[in-house]
């Protein structure tokens, strides 16, 4: 089993040293990812470097697992396999995420030490489908009755009941 890697990091000092975190982070550390999800035990695996591209602080790797999000069909359990690649690129300013080299994500760090599964559960997040669901049609009616137009009881004063009869019989 891969060790839990650590709550609060400094990326731009890791990448400064050139880092490799490989390790896993428990789904019960990230609570605005544990929203989407049905099954809230388990771990997402990360391997991610640490390193300068020129001046940038970058973050390179990927994030993997399995997750059951919630299907915002039917309300169950959605089997979703994570395969996120990550490449960020670490800024302190808006000016500066806006030169950085495509395909790089802009991360602007504002304090020295940032949350570890904060960042993975971003990650995550933007990787998921807005709308989760089953990708057959799994909703169930069962409990819903429907009215149907014939059941509706015509009674004697309904002024379209007397229009049709008088219809009929200039028919004839
Ligand atoms: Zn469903």
């Amino acid at each position: 089993m891969l060790d839990q890697l650590p709550e609060l990091i400094d990326p731009v000092v890791f990448a400064e040293r050139t880092s490799h975190l490989v390790g896993a982070v428990k789904l019960h550390r990230m609570s605005r990812l544990s929203d989407f999800l049905f099954e809230k035990e388990g771990d997402l695996k990360v391997d991610l470097h640490f390193y300068k591209e020129g001046k940038v602080p970058t973050i390179e790797g990927h994030i993997e697992g399995h997750l059951n999000l919630i299907c915002q069909s039917c309300l169950k359990s959605l089997p979703w396999e994570v395969h996120k690649q990550v490449k960020i690129g670490m800024v302190q300013t808006i000016e500066q995420a806006d030169r950085l080299e495509a395909g790089l994500e802009p991360l602007v760090i504002t304090e020295e030490r940032m949350s570890f599964p904060s960042m993975v559960e971003d990650e995550v997040i933007i990787s998921l489908p807005d709308y989760p669901r089953h990708a057959e049609p799994c909703m169930e009616y069962t409990n819903v009755k429907f009215v149907e137009p014939e059941e509706i009881e015509e009674t004697s004063d309904n002024p379209f009941s007397v229009l049709a009869k008088l219809k009929n019989t200039g028919a004839q």
